[in-house]
């Protein structure tokens, strides 16, 4: 069984899109890490090309911000302007669909969540500190989070000290070899390591191999969209840094 991992697709449907031609023919089925919508100008489009996928989805905190689950005012303004946006642009049935996500989900040797074991919505694991205070969170060997929109690998070698992080190779196999670990995929629709290319992770079970991937795709329209729909310029202009 190989799984197309993903996470943080914002609305982005251009983005998304070109992640599922990219990897075509590489995976049987979907995790997603969520944050499903959120910032991007097609949380519809989003929503239901996901969902007639082979998938599992875990909700993420724009996800709950879109159906009103969490105070909003904790955002900044342009973040809670595409809130507001995304939760009036919504359908009835796809808002449905998001209210049924998980917050967490335990298969086989790995756990999912969107931000953090421990804090599955909200916490950001930007640092190996912060991942070390996790590792206790979860029984699993393997945890995949999105959330901070960085692609990163965390191992636990020693129980008595910090966690080691690792920057992706990107199109090179990784292979699990039953040291603890916590691995990011990357945001499809909004990268936030100074790389605009669509970020994802192609995980195969049976011989326990994970590889990070990035590709670029047509950021100018999704842009020209946000623009049209008057979104932040800030969202829009941070989509072409990477940022
Ligand atoms: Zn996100």
């Amino acid at each position: 069984m190989r799984i197309l991992v993903i996470s943080d697709i914002h609305a982005n449907y251009t983005a998304f899109e070109a992640v599922l031609a990219h990897s075509a023919g590489a995976w049987d089925f979907v995790w997603c890490l969520g944050d499903v919508v959120g910032y991007g100008p097609d949380p519809n489009e989003c929503v239901d090309r996901l969902k007639a996928l082979p998938q599992l989805c875990l909700a993420g905190n724009h996800d709950w911000a879109a159906l009103n689950r969490l105070d909003v005012r904790t955002f900044n303004p342009d973040a809670r302007r595409a809130v507001e946006w995304t939760r009036e642009t919504l359908t009835q049935e796809n808002t449905r669909w998001l209210e049924a996500l998980p917050v967490t989900f335990v298969i086989g040797e790995y756990t999912l969540v969107h931000a953090s074991p421990r804090e599955p919505i909200w916490e950001y694991i930007l640092e190996p500190s912060i991942a070390t205070l996790n590792f206790p969170h979860f029984e699993t060997p393997y945890c995949f989070v999105g959330h901070t929109h960085q692609p990163v690998i965390y191992t636990l070698a020693d129980e008595s000290a910090d966690a080691a992080s690792a920057l992706p190779h990107y199109d090179e196999p990784h292979t699990l070899n039953g040291q603890r670990q916590i691995i990011n995929p990357g945001s499809i629709g909004q990268p936030r390591d100074q790389n605009p290319d669509a970020a994802y992770g192609i995980l195969d079970i049976g011989s326990g191999v994970f590889e990070h991937r990035r590709i670029p795709y047509d950021v100018q329209a999704v842009q020209q969209r946000m623009l049209d729909f008057n979104m932040p310029e800030r969202l829009i202009t941070r989509l072409e840094h990477g940022l």
